[in-house]
């Protein structure tokens, strides 16, 4: 029995620094809030917790700082990767509070596209999901900007005029290709399409894809509500190996490995690595002495 780990898994930069950022300020013994779960990783987001990272979907849960609090005892606010929206900033800023903005640089590029490409007279498009935040966020650099999430969104498209098309960052290449080639058929007097796709993930696709062509089953680690994990999956299930998406090795069946020869480990970019390990080490367990 053979285990092979795909040789780009796990932990982005971007996810990495959110992280290092939340336990830096824990161990300063810092009051912080992170507005959103840090990472679609449900592992880390309690190893966190345990540590004092406190969650909330609003601002308007942190309790108000009494007057004359000294800077130090201010509670901080941690944006995660996924960015947010500028009027939460606004809100921040407005509140006292601190703030910890952990926006992954690809993020802040496409933030910084939308604004700009508005201000130059586009009509900007994101191609991506309505409810992620990345996407949520990134909206609000610009009035007026459509969320492109299938074919079914096309006739919300401003008919004529300058078009400017950007990705959520965590989108499949080929689907934005796709929808881009679609929204090309539209006839616009312009078009202008910046590829904000980050290649951490279509690294991770790549050797994912690479790999099933050498094994028999793929196991995906990842959170079940993490878009990369997801993605991650369904690309390797295309290739017509049985896949399957574990949160852990607590979900480990030794009959998923039932009869495969070699098996192939590849994880999204919210998963740490010691979550691979230990999940290695199960399977390693499990297999023993097979072939
Ligand atoms: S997946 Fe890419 S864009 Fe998203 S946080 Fe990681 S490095 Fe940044």
């Amino acid at each position: 029995m053979k285990i092979i780990v795909s040789e780009k898994c796990g932990f982005c930069f971007g996810v990495e620094h959110a992280i290092e950022l939340a336990e830096e300020m824990l161990a300063q013994r810092q009051d912080v809030y992170c507005l959103g779960s840090i990472i679609h990783n449900k592992q880390v987001v309690d190893r966190l917790a345990q540590r004092g990272l406190k969650v909330v979907e609003s601002l308007s849960e942190i309790p108000p700082t009494p007057p004359n609090t000294p800077q130090d005892a201010i509670p901080t606010v941690l944006i995660r990767s996924h960015g947010c929206h500028p009027d939460t900033m606004a809100e921040i800023a407005r509140r006292g509070l601190r703030l910890a903005d952990a926006t992954c640089i690809l993020v802040k590029r496409a933030q910084k596209l939308v604004r700009e490409l508005h201000e130059q007279g586009y009509q900007v498009v994101v191609i991506g999901d309505p409810d992620h935040p990345e996407v949520q966020g990134a909206v609000g650099y610009a009035p007026g900007v459509t969320v492109v999430a299938d074919e079914a969104d096309l006739p919300r498209l401003p008919a004529g005029g300058k078009l400017a098309v950007i990705s959520q960052t965590t989108h499949s290449p080929a689907d934005f290709s796709r929808l881009v080639g679609l929204i090309a058929q539209r006839g616009f007097d312009e078009l202008r399409v910046i590829n904000t796709i980050c290649r951490e993930t279509a690294r991770r696709q790549d050797a994912a894809v690479a790999l099933c062509g050498r094994v028999d089953v793929m196991f995906v680690l990842g959170g079940r509500n993490s878009a990369n994990t997801g993605e991650l999956a369904q690309l390797c299930r295309r290739q017509g190996v049985t896949t399957h998406l574990l949160e852990s090795s607590g979900d480990f069946d030794p009959a998923m490995v039932s009869g495969a020869k070699t098996i192939g480990v590849t994880a999204g970019a919210s998963t740490p690595e010691w979550i691979i390990r230990d999940f290695v080490e199960r399977l390693r367990g499990a297999t023993k002495g097979r072939g």
